[in-house]
């Protein structure tokens, strides 16, 4: 080892239809050319996959990756990567957590798993310090995530293992299943529970007993960590999250009028005060946090009716405004059963705002949600939808194909309430109240992704920098994309074009966003300027005015390989 600090040097290669498996080196090029694990699980998902496939057949693989800082002292490192072609947006679905099996997996060997193929039967992954055995699953198949892993650990008699696992969501394909770790930890967005559940697989369990390798010295390490450390301890941005979260910026973001409510339809929810930072924190509650993170950002709240993780700020959306769900333990209540069933929160929100817009024009009736009242505010036919989604139930069946693919079976004109972009649910900041936002969901190659570019943190939180025009949103936007995605987002953007990415055209947003004003609060009037802003975007990516990246610009970044596909 050494010739990369921070890596492994070493994949290990899982094909479920043969049960073979293997090691690999961690190529040369793949470590200096590209940073992290999302960049080196991009370039082999890029190599390996033919184009246009299934996403839930056995030719899609999906990778578990860390990065070079995962398993170091170096706060907030902990993340595990996740990527596959997507089965809701059919592009590339990287996603992340935190919590303990990103550091696991380095302590076990290896930097990543590469899983292929497809198992006859139920099965789960079981890699004990790098030794790899394929266990029966039969008998977990049908059980929640929580069960899931509480089984395997009484069945491995071991509680140091970690657990990544699927539910009842991943094993019926819902496009926008997750992968759950320790209850609370979550890779919820795109589908990955998905592509694990068309693999017959139901969990990979690791346990790391090992060290890990880094460049530089232990002390120079050490000096990194005590510097990151000091510059937390003065972020008061550190403490407000430190007690809130990322539900920290709920009332905020109601206040100025962009919270996303029924569905997109206002900005403003008026019942924010049973929902917000202030009504989480009333209740009791024990913190916890990631693997060697000293910011304890996560609360177990302890309410009357239930117990369970503090809800986000887009779990708060997706399961409260957007819904019209102002009852704080109600939102509890139904990010449990998403956990528990292996559901991404946005999404299924999403998903069950575009049924409930539909039931609120008559669109479709009690004949079509199988007798259910989908009335905004509905907490219990909320928590009965989703699990109808989960298990693929009735009108729940239709849902779990997200948005975009039940509006095309809907029809009727309900394809102006499925609020996508790209097959993925839009997340909780309504892009008319904030234009850089709305800019990042329109180009983001992941579909409307928040992570891919948060300008949030710019729009709300900066001084100076105004949310509301246009100007200079192009260059903000490139920017934080850029930094987002370090350098591996042209890996992305080609990917994207192979999969049939038709630039420009594909760039867009609901059409709510264009047409129609917010209705009230601090941000009543705006609409989005989507032609002007993506203008300026090309611009400053300096690709041509059909969204594709130049010739020249390919040249420059070295990837002269991929000119063929924007031609
Ligand atoms: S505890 Fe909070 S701040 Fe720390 S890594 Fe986890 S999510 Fe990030």
């Amino acid at each position: 080892m050494g010739g990369y600090g921070g890596y492994n040097e070493k994949l290990r290669r899982i094909n479920l239809s043969s049960d073979k498996t293997g090691e690999e080196k961690l190529a040369d090029n793949l470590a200096e050319n590209y940073l992290g694990g999302r960049g080196i699980a991009s370039k082999i998902l890029m190599d390996e996959l033919e184009a246009n496939i299934d996403p839930l057949g056995p030719e899609n693989k999906i990778i578990f990756i860390s990065g070079p800082l995962t398993g170091t002292v170096i706060p907030t490192t902990s993340r595990l990567c996740i990527p596959a072609k997507s089965p809701l947006t059919r592009l590339i679905g990287c996603g992340f957590c935190g919590g303990h099996f990103g550091p696991a997996l380095k302590f076990s060997g290896y930097d990543g798993l590469i899983i292929e193929g497809k198992s006859d039967k139920p099965v789960y992954i079981w890699m004990n310090d790098g030794k790899v055995e394929i266990k029966d699953a039969a008998y977990l198949w049908g059980k929640d995530t929580f069960e899931t892993e509480d089984l395997i650990k009484k069945e491995l008699k071991d509680r140091r293992i970690e657990v990544a696992c699927i539910g009842q969501g991943g094993e019926n394909k819902v496009r926008f299943a997750s992968v759950v770790h320790r209850k609370h930890f979550l890779v919820g967005r795109r589908g990955m529970g998905a592509v694990m559940g068309s693999k017959n697989l139901k969990a990979v369990v690791l346990k790391g007993t090992g060290g890990i390798n880094v460049a530089s010295s232990p002390e120079k390490i050490w000096q990194v960590y005590d510097e990151v450390l000091e510059i937390m301890d003065k972020n008061p941005v550190v403490t407000l999250f430190r007690d809130h979260g990322t539900a920290a910026s709920v009332a905020l973001v109601n206040q100025l009028g962009f919270m996303p409510t029924r569905n997109f339809q206002s900005g403003v929810f008026e019942k924010i005060s049973s929902v917000d930072e202030k009504a989480y924190f009333n209740l009791s509650f024990k913190p916890f946090s990631c693997w060697g993170c000293p910011v304890y950002c996560r609360r177990i709240l302890k309410g009357k009716k239930v117990t369970f993780s503090r809800p986000e700020h887009q779990t708060t959306f997706a399961l409260g405004s957007l819904l019209e769900n102002g009852d704080t333990e109600e939102v509890i209540r139904a990010n449990l059963l998403c956990n528990q069933y292996g559901l991404d929160c946005i999404s299924t929100g999403g998903t069950i705002a575009f049924a409930m817009e539909c039931y609120q024009r008559d669109i479709i009736t009690k004949e079509d949600t199988n007798g259910l009242d989908l009335s905004w505010g509905n907490s219990g036919a909320i928590n009965k939808l989703i699990k109808m989604i989960a298990l693929r139930e009735g009108f729940g069946d239709i849902l779990a194909d997200g948005s975009r693919l039940a509006a095309e079976r809907i029809g009727r004109g309900s394809q102006k309430y499925a609020m996508h972009v790209k097959g993925l649910e839009v997340p909780g900041y309504d892009p008319r109240g904030a234009k850089g936002i709305g800019l990042n969901y329109a180009t983001a190659t992941r579909g409307a992704d928040h992570n891919d570019g948060w300008t949030i943190a710019e729009e709300l939180y900066v001084e100076g920098v105004d949310r509301l025009t246009n100007e200079g949103k192009g260059e903000l936007t490139k920017e934080i994309q850029d930094k987002s995605k370090t350098i591996d987002s042209a890996i992305f953007c080609m990917f994207a074009l192979r999969e049939g990415f038709k630039g420009k055209k594909d760039d867009v947003v609901p059409e709510r966003f264009i047409r129609e004003e917010l209705p009230s609060g601090a941000s009543k009037g705006e609409k989005l300027d989507l032609e002007t802003l993506l203008k300026d975007y090309y611009n400053v990516r300096e690709w041509d005015e059909e969204g594709f990246p130049t010739e020249n610009k390919l040249k420059g970044l070295g990837l002269e390989e991929y000119i063929n596909l924007v031609k």
